[in-house]
Formats: structure tokens, sequence, C-alpha cells
């Protein structure tokens, strides 16, 4: 897979000093999501408090990207509203189902951009999604839970 330096940097460098890689004891919902095709796991633990992003901590294994794209996901969300992360994610989700045909905006998916790349290749995608459809299936998680509180 051949990505622009600077880009396989920012993946390399997410890769090798994850951000938030430390379950947290306390979290409003927590979900396991595997990624059969790459054989990538990832825990994810998230907390929302009045509605926004207070708390992402994760742990998994697998490929760079995928372990890359989850960390990015940590830096990029927490303290976000729970309307902008989903917007976020619509965001970055529209970028990976492109095929490269969209450039992404940094402004909106910052370290994520580096992930733009990935789109090329379908065998990836789901690697680089899988982090973001974990936090997705936590986020809904939650907010059902806070629905019954
Ligand atoms: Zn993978």
């Amino acid at each position: 897979m051949q990505l622009d330096n600077l880009y396989q940097e920012v993946i390399l460098d997410h890769y090798k000093r994850p951000q938030n890689k430390k379950l947290s004891s306390t979290y409003d919902a927590q979900v396991h999501h595997v990624n059969p095709s790459c054989g990538d796991e990832i825990d994810l633990n998230l907390t929302i408090t009045d509605d926004t992003v207070s708390n992402i901590s994760w742990d998994g294994v697998g490929c760079s990207i995928s372990q890359a794209s989850v960390s990015i996901l940590t830096d990029l969300l927490t303290g976000k509203k729970i309307e902008e992360a989903y917007s976020i994610f619509d965001h970055f989700v529209a970028l990976m189902q492109s095929k490269g045909t969209v450039a992404g905006d940094e402004t909106v998916l910052e370290d994520a951009i580096a992930l733009a790349g990935v789109s090329k290749y379908p065998a990836r995608i789901k690697c680089a999604l899988l982090g973001w459809m974990a936090f997705k299936d936590a986020s809904v998680q939650a907010q059902s839970k806070s629905k019954l509180d």
C-alpha cells in the first residue's frame, strides 16, 4: 500500500504511540469489535456527559491502520459535542467509501485525513473504520442508557 509519506508518518506515530490506549474502569458503554478479514480487534469504553464525549479509552491488537485509526479517533472526538462527533464520523465514513475520489476536509478530520489514501484499498477500509464503528455502537448504547436513567 502506497500512502503519502507525511500521512504514513502520522499513521506510524499513532501506531507506535497510541493515544488513550488504556481501558477506563468507568464508562457508560463498552463494546468489542472485530475485523475478521484482517484479525483486528478493538475494545472501546465510552463516557458521554451532558451530550459531550467526555472519555474514550480503548485496547486492541491488529494492523497499523486499525490501531492508528482508533488512536486518532480518540484524540479527535474526545471533548466534542455528540452531534459534532457524529458529523465528523459521517465525514470520515464518506471519505473511506469514496474510493479515493474525495480529498476530505482536514479542518474537520485533523490527523484522520492521513487515512484518506486507505479509501483506494478496499481490503483495508474495514481496518480504518473498525474503531469508528465501535465508537458509533458505543455512543448509541451510552445514549439509550442515559435515557433510561
Ligand atoms: Zn487491519
